[in-house]
């Protein structure tokens, strides 16, 4: 198919690559343009522009947050402006549940396609093209997208015909995800603090109780204080927790440890956390327990 791509960061340039791979003719567009270079080495096309990425039957957005979306989307020369009629969007970025209505009732005002597809997996997926991805939308706009889809995951879970509740599934997933590297951070400062080995102790739970991927890849993070380089940034976490609440608020659903976990991520952004995996949200247990260091980074001030 002939797709543009836009959104080159740690996720972004592995599906794109997966794209070109799986013999699609992808056109990558990334605001800073030495992130495009690899792709291009791989038989990507260049768009300088927002509008050189949207002349193909679909356009991909795999952007940082409702801010870069908005500006590309909105913004002069951007994917409203300039995507033919029946052309599709496929914004597969976690956004908020209120952007990604906006963009459906944007997208069909102006005759265009429109499918939220967020996905479960972190880069090194990504790159394998192991992503879950979570498609909602109109059903044959979907399955149009299928190839597409089948070039960058394992699977593909259409969960709706409304595009925000893909992303409403996707911050509920990643709330889960949080409150597990919270209560995996409590239990290994609790039994390390004891001696037991933290490692073997996270092999117990994932190899028992707990044979889910998530217990495996978090607890060994947290196990070995490893935050860096981040894989999916602490700052993205924060967002997707401040999104769930918003979301919770005007649903009327009481999420407290949502709230727990929000505060969580603060008090890292406060110690300078900025460049650490989100995982590192699970190191602050050990800290309060007098134990654990978070590795030291450069913190940011401001005047
Ligand atoms: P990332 O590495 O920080 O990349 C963010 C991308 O957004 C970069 O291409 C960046 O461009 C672009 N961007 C940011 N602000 C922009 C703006 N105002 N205008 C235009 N472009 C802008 O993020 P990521 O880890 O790839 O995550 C991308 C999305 O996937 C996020 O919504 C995240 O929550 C979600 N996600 C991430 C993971 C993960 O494990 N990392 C897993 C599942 C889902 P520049 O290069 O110019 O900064």
């Amino acid at each position: 198919m002939k797709v543009g791509f836009i959104g080159l960061g740690h996720m972004g340039a592995a599906m794109a690559a997966n794209l070109v791979q799986a013999g699609h003719e992808v056109t990558v567009y990334n605001r800073s343009a030495d992130k495009r270079r690899a792709l291009i080495e791989r038989g990507a096309r260049e768009a300088t522009r927002v509008a050189d990425a949207c002349r193909g039957e679909v356009v991909i957005t795999m952007l940082a947050d409702d801010n870069a979306v908005s500006e590309v989307v909105f913004g002069h020369d951007g994917l409203l402006a300039t995507l033919a009629p029946q052309a599709i969007h496929v914004s597969m970025s976690t956004i908020s549940v209120a952007l990604c209505k906006r963009l459906g009732s944007a997208h069909a005002a102006n005759g265009q396609r429109f499918v939220a597809a967020p996905v479960f997996g972190r880069p090194d997926m990504a790159a394998a093209a192991k992503l879950f991805i979570v498609p909602a939308g109109d059903a044959r706009t979907i399955a149009s997208c299928k190839p597409l889809f089948d070039a960058m995951g394992q699977k593909t879970w259409p969960i709706g015909a409304e595009p925000s509740q893909a992303n409403l599934v996707k911050l509920s997933g990643n709330f889960l995800i949080a409150a597990l590297i919270e209560a995996l951070g409590e239990a290994i400062a609790l039994v390390g603090k004891a001696g037991v080995d933290r490692l073997a102790y996270v092999d117990l739970l994932a190899s028992t109780m707990f044979p889910a991927p998530s217990y495996r890849i978090y607890g060994e993070l947290i196990a070995t204080g490893k935050f860096e380089p981040a894989a999916f940034a602490a700052p993205l976490g924060a967002k997707d927790i401040r999104l769930t609440l918003s979301a919770a608020e005007s649903l009327n659903v009481p999420m407290p440890l949502a709230s727990l976990l929000r505060d969580r991520f603060v008090r890292l952004a406060a110690q300078g956390g900025h460049e650490l995996d989100w995982a590192a949200i699970g190191g602050l247990a050990a800290q309060d327990a007098g134990e654990g260091q978070l590795p030291p980074v450069s913190i940011h001030t401001t005047g």
